[in-house]
């Protein structure tokens, strides 16, 4: 469980950022959608968890 700077999907469908590089959701996202930063968006749960 290793917490990265913040990053979030550039689709517009995308609701929430990621910081930890063991969450599923945020890997899934594709290196060209992937953008830095929280976007002003909330924490994904999952990364909460983690
Ligand atoms: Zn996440």
């Amino acid at each position: 469980m290793a917490k990265v700077a913040p990053f979030h999907s550039k689709k517009t469908a995308t609701k929430v950022h990621h910081d930890n590089s063991s969450c599923t959701e945020g890997n899934n996202i594709e290196k060209e959608n992937k953008a830095s930063g929280t976007g002003g968006l909330p924490k994904c749960s999952n990364c909460k968890s983690l």
